[in-house]
């Protein structure tokens, strides 16, 4: 379920993402934009509805919307 627009959160782990693109096409609202490096920027944060689409279709699962597990990798990585 979405999340109120205070509480989304949304990161995008660079070392696991191969930059293939799938998110930003898999995205309804185009928050996600492709920098001149070819990684994905969440560009438009005020755009997203917090469907998860992004996060279920990285086939790298780069993309987190949990901001506990990013802690939790950070201390393995
Ligand atoms: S779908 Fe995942 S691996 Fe592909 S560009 Fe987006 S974050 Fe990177
Ligand atoms: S959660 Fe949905 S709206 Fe938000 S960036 Fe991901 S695909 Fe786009």
């Amino acid at each position: 379920m979405a999340r109120p627009k205070d509480k989304i959160f949304l990161w995008i782990n660079r070392r696991w993402c191969k930059r293939c693109g799938i998110c930003v096409a898999v995205c309804p609202t185009k928050v996600i934009e492709i920098e001149k490096s070819g990684y994905p920027v969440l560009a438009h944060m005020d755009k997203c509805i917090d469907c998860g689409m992004c996060v279920i279709m990285c086939p790298d699962f780069a993309i987190f919307d949990d901001q506990e597990d990013k802690k939790l990798l950070a201390k393995i990585l």
